[in-house]
């Protein structure tokens, strides 16, 4: 593939060149001949080349025009390979992925600056999905993995923790990138979950509940949750206390269990 531009910063290019990674990157999807893969960002095509040559079907999407430009002209023969030119945040990724079973497997190295935004994208369409392996910056990952009461458990840890069971796979450090990044990124597995870990009631109070909680670290889960406009009738303090939950603990010890306890009793009242 030629194209001798400089890598674009603003678009988080930062290509895979350590034929090892890339190597680890494609064992860890465990891709079977009928599988279909959505890869976002190929960018000069590292992960691409042997993604092509095992999936039933390939999707690219690569918001680059040249690089987009590049990769279609590379596949043209291939009719197994589509190459969408356009922004994975602005594309209609149900329509993309179609109807049927959970048989898409997603595979990226992601752009830094958008990676947890496409992550709730991917998350709209996981009953479309089988798995995803995502390289990310390590300290988002760290975040995903990350247990209760611990600086790094957050709101993408509880609300992606719903719905898939994550495993950090391997780090990757700057030099197997170009250019090099400043910071170390890892690459984690996602397996959608059947069913939700957890009854959370309405999904939307769910996450209120989730963001409200960890909105002000250093205050009170009561306080917290008073300023995150619930409209609990019964007052904040009431309703934890129904729920055997102290109000002086801080968000972050919260298990998954216990926001969906509380989302619980909050879609009830509504009900
Ligand atoms: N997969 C290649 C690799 O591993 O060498 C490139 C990875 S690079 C970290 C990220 C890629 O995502 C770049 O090719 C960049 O142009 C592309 N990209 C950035 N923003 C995007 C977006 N919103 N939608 C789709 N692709 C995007």
């Amino acid at each position: 593939m030629k194209t001798l531009r400089r890598p674009l910063k603003s678009l988080g290019q930062n290509f895979l060149v350590d034929q090892n990674v890339i190597g680890k990157i494609i064992e860890s999807a465990a891709l079977q001949p009928e599988d279909q893969v959505l890869e976002i960002g190929p960018g000069r095509g590292a992960l691409t080349e042997r993604l092509a040559r095992r999936a039933e079907r390939l999707l690219l999407v690569e918001y680059d025009h040249a690089l987009a430009e590049n990769l279609t002209r590379s596949y043209a023969d291939n009719s197994q390979v589509t190459v969408v030119d356009g922004d994975i945040l602005a594309v209609d990724l149900s329509a993309l992925l179609g109807q049927g079973p959970a048989r898409w497997k997603v595979i990226a190295n992601l752009p830094y600056n958008i990676s947890t935004e496409v992550l709730f994208r991917l998350e709209e369409v996981r009953g479309r999905l089988s798995r995803m392996v995502l390289m990310l910056q390590k300290e988002v990952g760290d975040r995903l993995v990350a247990p209760p009461d611990c600086s790094n458990y957050g709101v993408t840890t509880v609300l992606l923790g719903l719905n898939f069971d994550i495993r950090r796979e391997f780090i990757v450090p700057p030099g197997c990138f170009h250019p090099r990044p400043k910071i170390d990124s890892a690459v984690l597995s996602f397996v959608p979950l059947a069913t939700p870990r957890a009854e959370v009631g309405d999904e939307q109070i769910f996450r209120r509940v989730v963001k409200g909680a960890f909105a002000m670290r250093r205050k009170t889960l009561a306080n917290c949750l008073k300023s995150a406009d619930l409209s609990a009738d019964m007052g904040i303090e009431a309703l934890l206390e129904e729920c055997g939950i102290d109000g002086r603990r801080r968000g972050e010890t919260l298990s998954l269990d216990e926001f969906a306890l509380i989302s619980r009793r909050l879609t009830a009242m509504r009900g």
